[in-house]
């Protein structure tokens, strides 16, 4: 979409296209948080949510505190139960471009008073969940939901095969990571959805929090999720440092994790990473839809913190869109 340069906004154009954007991107969360059916394509939304960013920025006097850049974006309104996240479970800051990654890096090394390592990750295009085991078993299993409050899918994540219901040593840790469908059983899936007559799921992501946020398991035993955890807020439970050790740790507990991870200390190396992925990415079994960029230190990520939506210590570099995609919905885009 293209939109009017913001210094040639008149302060109430600018009202008046921040509460439109807000409004849209709202109507466009429910629809792919709470239907699994998203009315734009991702990049769609990401271009827009960029926008209302912009604007906000430079008119926050116009930021709610219902604007969906204030607020991380999911589903609760289920008929799951529901569950209080000790702590919050946020979203990432995201980036389009290298000129952006180095704008990122730059603040984070300013911050930090020194260049920091980052561990690089893929980033899964799955579903966030936390896990939560005690002396060593899996008591229970939420979604993200709007990051305070999510939903209980205990019984549906215990049937997924590549979560240890036990892990290697009787720890007592709340673990997070994503809920993914592989692209075979998403193929499979929608071939299936189309000889019975259902809607196909829009994407792997969608087709993988669709499945999980079932009442019944069965559904979800059905639908062969995998998963991968990258994330404890309790990381002296594991005696580590750094985020490229939790994962070592995480794999020694016998928790998935994808090991696809590089620790490097220069952006050349961060970028020489996402180059090799933009282009491999379509050999891998699972969707990515970017890499995640994590100052690897862990006492350095509580030093920069987070914000109400999203870590500082982290951003997400989105690939760009794969083919020209198709917009399902007509969307005005001049204001
Ligand atoms: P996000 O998915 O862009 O990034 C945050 C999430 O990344 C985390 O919560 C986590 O679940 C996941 N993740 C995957 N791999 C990870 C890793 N290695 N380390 C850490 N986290 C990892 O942000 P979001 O808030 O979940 O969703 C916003 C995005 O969803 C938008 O950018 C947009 O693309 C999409 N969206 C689309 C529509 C639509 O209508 N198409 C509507 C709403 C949101």
């Amino acid at each position: 979409p293209e939109f009017n340069p913001i210094g040639q906004l008149t302060t109430q154009e600018a009202q008046q296209e921040i509460a439109k954007w807000q409004d849209e991107l709202t109507q466009y969360g429910v629809a792919y948080y709470e239907k699994d059916a998203p009315l734009v394509e991702d990049y769609i939304y990401d271009a827009i949510y960029a926008r209302l960013v912009d604007l906000e920025s430079k008119f926050p006097q116009f930021v709610t505190p219902d604007s969906p850049t204030q607020n991380v974006g999911g589903a609760n309104k289920s008929n799951l139960p529901k569950v209080i996240h000790p702590a919050p479970m946020l979203s990432l800051g995201d980036v389009f471009s290298l000129a952006e990654l180095d704008e990122w890096d730059e603040r984070t090394t300013k911050s930090l008073g020194f260049q920091s390592a980052y561990n690089l990750e893929l980033k899964i295009d799955g579903l966030a969940v936390a896990l939560t085991y005690v002396k060593g078993r899996l008591i229970q299993a939420s979604t993200r939901g709007n990051g305070m409050i999510g939903e209980d899918v205990t019984t549906n994540v215990k049937t997924i095969q590549t979560i240890p219901q036990v892990l290697q040593e009787p720890l007592t840790i709340e673990v997070r990571g994503e809920i993914y469908m592989s692209k075979a059983s998403f193929a499979a899936l929608n071939l299936q959805r189309e000889v019975d007559g259902l809607e196909p799921f829009a994407n792997p992501r969608n087709a993988a929090a669709g499945s999980l946020r079932q009442l019944d398991a069965r559904i979800t035993k059905k639908r062969d999720l995998s998963a991968f955890v990258y994330y404890t807020a309790e990381p002296e439970v594991l005696g580590v440092t750094t985020q490229s050790g939790a994962l070592k740790r995480f794999a020694e507990l016998g928790l998935p994790t994808d090991t696809h991870n590089q620790v490097v200390t220069s952006m050349l190396d961060a970028e020489n990473y996402i180059d090799q992925y933009t282009t491999q990415r379509d050999d891998l079994s699972y969707g990515i839809d970017g890499v995640v960029v994590k100052v690897n230190q862990l006492d350095n990520q509580l030093d920069l913190g987070n914000t109400v939506k999203i870590p500082r210590w982290a951003i997400a570099y989105k690939f760009p869109p794969e083919e020209a995609l198709t917009v399902v919905h007509d969307i005005e885009w001049t204001v």
